[in-house]
């Protein structure tokens, strides 16, 4: 490969504030279009903003969490353009002087670490939405607005343009909103918009210092969209340059029906937003005692957590990524080992059958209808050998159900497994007796039957015989 690709990101996260930055409005989702309205977010003359504490706070939490450096001064300015979302003509964001800058995260490609430079972080305010509706038998094919959403706190997030594909900006998504969700400052939700990114994509030939021409591209609203728009467009620019034409600067958009990015604006039809300090609006100084309140208040984040799992309970580094990759369900685990001591028999519970039933019912682990003590008891009883290990999969599958203790199950529909030597000496025998030929076989030296004398006991008890009691009473017989 002659070329590299250079991609920086800009995502937009939505905060998690009661109330939106600059007035009292509640920024509750779902309400009926234009309810969540006051004349400060409509834009009316006269009215003045009144920054939201928590947002800021928000605001320093994540640039720390980022490892930026806090500004003890930042100023708030006016983005002018005229869109129907936008009651008051401009936005108000932070454009010259932002609250953090300067900051890193380290993200895990192909099991190795690279380091990602933040740009900066600003805090800014969410426009209005339209809703287009389309032309047809009984509508009209009107536009309507709601500015439920206008004035709803984000942060952007704006990365170096240090990632170099498709597959690592979404890796650098990923993290960062594991560290926003983490830090319950975002709820991360791409395909609701909560969490949106805008990329800056441009390739060189390696070796070149200097940067190539970029092209942003919007409109990818999962990880998925963003690989795969990210790897389309480089393969787009390195055609043009290898067919001797030239990259022009432009906004694209993603067509995830065509898998293909769109030219929507160019050079000459971009913004002049003619930024200005919004004279509303007093420069924001945070004093150091708050800013490190904040700081000593921050969670253990992902990347600690992951290794500190692998440390503490030595588990595999992939079983630990995955438990880490949300914060109720390391908590969830930890919880577990707490009731039941040993960390890779629930790490294996939880990657594969706990995840397995949450994804099937598209639920999170919140929402998990077994507690943490509930499953280590149901571990505890495949432990103890009350219950064989693929009846114990039957006992999880109803608790997740029914919500009920894995010893009430276990009861009611007679799970125990079978220990009894006697009994099982009594199902062998029978067994063997209607398999006659199979024994032959065995004895012909075919021992690969083996297998299929025990499934045949195995179903004779529905499961429930001890496998290791059965094969050994099997393995007895069969020499005699
Ligand atoms: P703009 O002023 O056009 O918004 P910025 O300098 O603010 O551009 O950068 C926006 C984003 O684009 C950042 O994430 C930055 O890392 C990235 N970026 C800047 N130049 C390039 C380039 N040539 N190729 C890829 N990404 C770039
Ligand atoms: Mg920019
Ligand atoms: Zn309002």
């Amino acid at each position: 490969m002659k070329y590299e690709a250079v991609i920086g990101l800009e995502v937009h996260a939505q905060l998690l504030t009661k109330s939106k930055i600059f007035c009292g409005c509640t920024t509750e989702f779902g309400a009926s279009p234009n309810t969540n309205t006051c004349p400060v977010c409509l834009g009316m003359p006269g009215v003045l903003p009144v920054l939201n504490k928590k947002v800021v706070e928000f605001a320093i939490k994540t640039g720390l969490a980022l490892n930026c450096a806090i500004a003890r001064h930042s100023v708030f300015a006016r983005k002018n353009y005229f869109y129907p979302d936008l009651p008051k003509g401009y936005q108000i964001s932070q454009y010259e002087s932002p609250l953090a800058k300067k900051g890193y995260i380290d993200i895990e490609v192909g099991g190795k670490q690279k380091r990602i430079g933040i740009t900066r972080v600003h805090m800014e305010e969410d426009a209005g939405k339209l809703i287009h509706e389309t032309e047809g038998k009984t509508t009209t094919g009107h536009s309507y607005v709601d500015f439920n959403r206008t004035g709803v706190p984000l942060l952007e997030i704006v990365s170096e343009p240090d990632l170099s594909s498709g597959e690592e900006a979404a890796i650098y998504l990923q993290t960062v909103r594991s560290i926003l969700r983490y830090l319950e400052v975002c709820d991360g939700n791409m395909e609701e918009g909560s969490l949106r990114c805008d990329a800056n994509v441009s390739v060189r030939t390696k070796g070149e210092k200097l940067l190539g021409t970029k092209a942003e591209v919007k409109n990818m609203n999962s990880f998925r969209f963003v690989r795969m728009a990210l790897d389309y467009e480089i393969e787009r620019q390195i055609d043009l340059l290898d067919s001797g034409d030239a990259i022009v600067q432009e906004t694209r958009l993603w067509d995830p029906k065509q898998g293909i990015t769109i030219s929507m604006r160019g050079k000459e039809e971009a913004h002049d937003y003619r930024y200005f300090p919004d004279p509303d609006l007093v420069p924001l100084e945070p004093d150091e005692a708050w800013i490190e309140k904040i700081r000593s208040s921050l969670p253990e984040l992902p990347n600690e957590k992951k290794k500190r799992f692998v440390r503490e309970y030595s588990i595999p580094a992939y079983d630990s990524a995955v438990l880490t990759s949300s914060k109720t369900l390391a908590g969830y685990f930890e919880e577990c080992v707490k009731y039941f001591p040993q960390p890779k028999i629930i790490s294996n519970w939880i990657m594969s059958e706990l995840l397995r039933l949450l994804k099937k019912d598209n639920r999170e682990i919140e929402e998990c209808p077994v507690t943490p003590q509930q499953l280590a008891e149901m571990l505890q009883l495949m432990e103890k050998g009350t219950i064989s290990g693929k009846i114990a999969k039957q006992v999880f599958e109803e608790m997740y159900e029914k919500g009920s203790p894995a010893e009430k199950i276990v009861r009611q529909k007679g799970l125990r497994q079978v220990s009894d030597e006697a009994e099982l000496d009594k199902i062998v025998s029978q067994v063997l007796a209607d398999n006659l030929d199979t024994v032959d076989k065995y004895r012909s030296g075919k021992t690969k039957v083996f297998g299929f004398l025990v499934g045949q006991v195995m179903k004779e008890t529905q499961g429930k015989a001890n496998p290791k009691i059965v094969n050994r009473i099997l393995q007895e017989k069969l020499k005699t």
